[in-house]
């Protein structure tokens, strides 16, 4: 170790945990980038680090802003119906479907399909932008959660069955052809089956200065072996 950055003052950083499966209370060790931690009686999978724990999340979610931002703006649908055509975005279709009295139709699509995922693009990429310097302000924490709150919402599942309501319920007037926006929200989906599977919360939270205004201690002493090691 030389020079400036010692780790003497930081407290060890060891995590209590309760193993998911089998409740045995165990010590976290500090894990390497792509470490994983077995429960020591029963094998289950305590903890693991993503190689890349914020940046590949973030990288995935300005993708899904791109594309949020596409399949929104971008024809979802083409329409044919004798002789005439016309084309429709979500948040067209949305308040097609409220002029024909659709409301309830229409609320669900929106939310489902607009709100929550760009409630989820917009809450991830304030913490992720956030937790790049540790360490972030307690408000970090209150996104982390409603991005947390969100993410059920935007699911690729709910999403993909609003808008399949809204293409049945036109298909039976008229020929569709899927437009720009209909493979923008298929990239969507990937990118949000993506988002969770790379991003770490526990990451995020290590770096999430407390509420009484004290800076988390396992994140200084990280930041501490990464600038150590870095040198
Ligand atoms: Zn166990």
């Amino acid at each position: 170790m030389n020079g400036t950055v010692t780790l003497d003052a930081a407290p060890e950083p060891r995590e209590t945990v309760a193993c998911a499966d089998c409740d045995l209370l165990q010590h976290l060790p500090e894990l390497p980038p792509g470490g994983k931690a077995r429960c020591s009686r029963c094998g289950y999978t305590l903890a693991s680090r993503p190689t890349d724990p914020l940046d590949r999340p973030l990288a995935l979610t300005v993708a899904a802003a791109i594309v949020f931002i596409i399949a929104n703006t971008a024809p979802l649908m083409g329409l044919s119906a004798v002789g005439r055509h016309a084309s429709t975005t979500i948040g067209g279709g949305v308040y097609e479907m409220w002029q024909q009295g659709e409301a309830v139709t229409a609320m669900i699509v929106a939310f489902c399909a607009v709100i929550a995922p760009g409630g989820y693009i917009l809450f991830m990429l304030t913490v992720l932008l956030a937790v790049r310097r540790p360490p972030a302000p307690p408000w970090v924490g209150e996104m982390l959660r409603w991005a947390d709150s969100m993410q059920p919402w935007s699911m690729s599942e709910v999403m993909i069955l609003g808008i399949l309501v809204a293409l049945i319920k036109i298909a039976e007037l008229a020929t569709v052809d899927p437009g720009i926006g209909m493979y923008a929200v298929g990239g969507l989906v990937v990118l949000f089956a993506a988002i969770p599977i790379s991003f770490d919360p526990r990451e995020a939270w290590l770096r999430v200065e407390w509420a009484d205004g004290r800076v988390p201690p396992l994140a200084w002493a990280r930041e501490a072996t990464r600038a150590e090691a870095a040198r």
